[in-house]
């Protein structure tokens, strides 16, 4: 996609016309993809670009970015009333290297409010819709930037991935989402959540994109002390197939609760990658079922403390109030911030309260090591070199069906937060439809090997065609 892309800018195509024809595309849409376009800089970018294109690997190439993503003079606001208007001073570290790479930035997507959900229901300016149903969700946090690609609203984007937020969207929308490695791309400019968890990383339309997007932005960054130097390769080693790879095949990921069709999916997606050349077997991640409950301990406490810089003064919505702080504190909290966000802040408070950091948080930190140790223990040298797994246990659901319901949101995220508390890296690709609704499946790598992840997810898209497919709501 991006590499067609390039070779009609360089063959004479204009970036001013593409991009205003994605702008047209924008407007017209009715998936509310994105908060807030960035029209004039974007153009402006464009015209330079066709007087004098420069070199890059992406260039030319409009991105559009999660609005968690600091972008210097383009609104970034989460998704949140209390961060509405807020123009950063500076780019995110990713954005940087976007730009000196030669990308156009054109646009902020929806998400749910500070990356808390699984539906991008929980934004302040509403729900994002699935192109593939409009009635859908099209997952979340990232939903805008996976439906802005699937939908041909941009080329590719950025989303950040806490417990599923990347792979989650591409999923339900039918698209390719990497979550790297814990380390291997700065979260400098990224609004934090829950730090030790969350990563930015790619959605796209392919896995070459993909590739292409991961040696753009993974590497270390000084500002972000557990940022490593990147040992690249995503792109050479990209089409080197699967032969002679272990796939491991986790017990604990099937079986109750997932949908019959995604599980068929997934078993025809591990017999296309043995007819390749791969061989399987079962594994076991024991502790999985304690994933959630550690997950959501850990995010939830982290996000309490994270989120208190919200106070009206240092960051956020001013509503005039000029009262003792405890009054001005608490209203300008409590008309920034949604119920989502307001729950997870009174439960990770609570959490972290004296009495209970023992038996809530501490203990959730334990789990984390061990569930680090399954992952450890799978893919150890004589286990599988990667795992397989659905990315969700079930396809897109209704907008509105769980979001009363808060823990049956969470339960969606079985599959996906165990790799950020392990920190492993982890893809999702399309491999196939249930009821015309897309499937993803879910290859999990060992610390720092993404090269062996998008190899393995580049050779089964190469051989099937679900990534071809076009959502019927494409305008
Ligand atoms: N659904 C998960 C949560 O709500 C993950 C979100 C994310 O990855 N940002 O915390």
């Amino acid at each position: 996609m991006i590499r067609e892309l390039q070779e009609g800018l360089f063959a004479g195509g204009s970036a001013e016309e593409m991009i205003n024809s994605l702008f047209e595309k924008i407007r017209r849409s009715r998936l509310n993809a994105y908060n807030h376009i960035a029209e004039d800089q974007a153009l402006e970018r464009a015209r330079e670009f066709d007087r004098a294109p420069w070199e890059g690997r992406l260039a030319g190439v409009p991105i559009a970015i999660k609005s968690s993503i600091s972008t210097k003079g383009i609104e970034t606001n989460c998704s949140s009333r209390i961060l509405s208007g807020y123009i950063p001073p500076y780019d995110a570290h990713v954005i940087e290297r976007l730009k000196e790479e030669g990308a156009i930035i054109i646009g902020k997507t929806n998400m749910d409010e500070f990356a808390m959900g699984t539906s991008t229901e929980t934004s302040y300016f509403g729900p994002t819709k699935n192109p593939w149903d409009l009635d859908r969700v099209p997952g979340g946090s990232s939903g805008g930037s996976a439906a802005a690609v699937a939908a041909g609203e941009a080329p590719a984007s950025l989303g950040s991935d806490t417990g599923g937020s990347i792979r989650c969207p591409a999923s339900f929308c039918g698209i390719v989402g990497l979550k790297p490695t814990y380390g291997l791309v700065s979260r400098y400019g990224l609004v934090s959540y829950a730090n030790s968890l969350e990563q930015i990383g790619p959605l796209t339309a392919n896995v070459e994109d993909a590739a292409l997007m991961m040696e753009a932005i993974s590497g270390h960054d000084p500002r972000d002390s557990t940022s490593v130097k990147s040992e690249g390769g995503y792109l050479s080693g990209l089409y080197g197939g699967v032969e002679g790879l272990t796939f491991g095949v986790p017990e604990e990921y099937f079986g109750e609760g997932v949908d019959p069709l995604v599980e068929e999916a997934v078993w025809d997606a591990i017999s296309k990658l043995e007819e390749l050349g791969a061989s399987w077997k079962m594994v076991s991640l024991p502790h999985t079922k304690y994933a959630l409950a550690a997950y959501y301990i850990i995010a939830m406490s982290v996000a309490s403390s994270n989120l208190a810089r919200f106070d009206g003064l240092r960051y956020g919505l001013r509503l005039g109030a000029d009262q003792d702080w405890h009054t001005t504190f608490s209203e300008i909290r409590a008309a920034g911030f949604g119920p989502e966000v307001k729950r997870r802040v009174l439960l990770g408070t609570y959490a972290l309260s004296a009495g209970y950091y023992g038996r809530y948080y501490l203990k959730a930190l334990k789990v984390r090591t061990l569930i680090k140790q399954d992952f450890e223990r799978a893919l150890s040298a004589g286990g599988a070199d990667l795992l397989v797994t659905p990315t969700m246990p079930v396809p897109a659901f209704k907008i509105g069906e769980r979001i009363e319901d808060p823990l049956s949101l969470y339960m969606a995220d079985v599959f996906t937060v165990p790799i950020n508390l392990a920190g492993v890296p982890a893809i999702s690709v399309p491999c196939g439809f249930a009821d015309g609704l897309p499937i993803g499946l879910q290859i999990i790598g060992r610390h720092f090997d993404e090269a062996a992840v998008l190899r393995a997810a580049e050779a089964y898209e190469d051989a099937t065609p679900y990534h071809e497919a076009v959502p019927k709501e494409v305008i």
